[in-house]
């Protein structure tokens, strides 16, 4: 898919956090207090990204889980924008821009998964 084909799939502010990097505001997303049990999606293209079990608030005003459903499907790339170092997340099928992974996670996988609502879709558990 081309850019131009991005924009056309995505809406704006999915097409300016997932192609371009972008970032939304803090304590904006709809999947901030969101505690349903199920799955959380790639919203561009639909690949299974992170468990409802693993999220957890913290307080960092974005959507935040210790771990993902398999390392499969995230990439992981060095980020130096800011002058900061900081490992960017990326869906492993598209490309899209997640967020980032800190190290000062909850035990025991110590990893914070900083992602931005509009990267993620939900997928309801089915009884
Ligand atoms: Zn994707």
């Amino acid at each position: 898919m081309s850019q131009e084909d991005w924009k056309k799939k995505l809406t704006p502010e999915q097409f300016n956090v997932c192609r371009l990097g972008g970032t939304e505001s803090p304590f904006s997303g709809k999947f901030n207090k969101h505690y349903e049990e199920g799955t959380y999606l790639c919203a561009a293209c639909g690949q299974e990204l992170f468990p409802s079990n693993t999220k957890f608030d913290s307080g960092s005003g974005w959507p935040s889980f210790s771990d993902v459903l398999n390392s499969k499907n995230v990439t992981l790339k060095d980020d130096f924008a800011y002058n900061m170092h900081r490992v960017e997340a990326l869906c492993s099928n598209c490309g899209s821009h997640l967020g980032h992974v800190f190290e000062d996670g909850p035990a025991p996988t110590g990893k914070r998964w900083c992602i931005n609502s509009v990267s993620l879709d939900f997928k309801p558990k089915t009884l």
